[in-house]
């Protein structure tokens, strides 16, 4: 009789999150310009995106907030183009980190814009956007990695603080608004 074999279970998902939980570090400058490209440039799409839907429903003044932001990530992203020579973005090295296990930091989920969002809510998305860049830029500046690449992690921390400060100032520059902004007195026209 053979006894049956003992087969360790396999948790496949639970090894996935493990390995997304730590992602391997960039080691050279390049890897880690590779990663901030993708980040900056993932950034400017998305607030190209939400521009674009803003306008789809006339939201105009919202809209011109995003394109305005999608045209400072966009600046960021060509300046690390040229600043590393590349004049296209080289693929991300396999194995290490990406956004998962960070999870696009400058990125929000697409369902976060409202078709009545005020500028206040379009900075607000912003402003945490903006602020998940610079700390998951300051991890990479604490981590025990290369001199070159902890100066350019610093750089690239200090330019997202600088994105914080500036969507601060605009806020200031609109008022909070009332409970009820969502509702809509003439609601987009649904199928019966
Ligand atoms: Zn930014």
């Amino acid at each position: 009789m053979t006894p049956a074999p003992t087969k360790k279970k396999a948790t496949p998902a639970k090894a996935a999150a493990a390995r997304r939980s730590a992602p391997t570090a960039p080691r050279t400058l390049a890897e880690f310009m590779t990663l901030a490209l993708a980040m900056e440039t993932e950034a400017a799409e998305r607030y190209a995106e939400f521009a674009d839907a803003m306008e789809m429903h006339n939201n105009l003044e919202v809209a011109a907030l995003f394109r305005k932001l999608a045209g400072i990530e966009g600046k960021h992203a060509a300046q690390i183009m040229a600043e590393m020579g590349w004049r296209e973005a080289p693929a991300m090295p396999p194995g290490r980190a990406t956004w998962e296990g960070f999870e696009a930091p400058e990125t929000t989920p697409g369902d976060e814009v409202h078709y009545l969002m005020q500028p206040y809510h379009a900075l607000k998305l912003a402003e945490y956007n903006e602020q998940r860049a610079a700390e998951f830029f300051e991890h990479f500046a604490e981590a025990g990695l290369p001199a070159e690449v902890r100066a350019a992690a610093l750089e690239m921390a200090a330019d997202e603080r600088e994105h914080v400060r500036l969507i601060r100032d605009w806020l200031a520059k609109y008022p909070v608004p009332e409970p009820g902004w969502d509702e809509d007195p003439d609601p987009p026209a649904v199928a019966d």
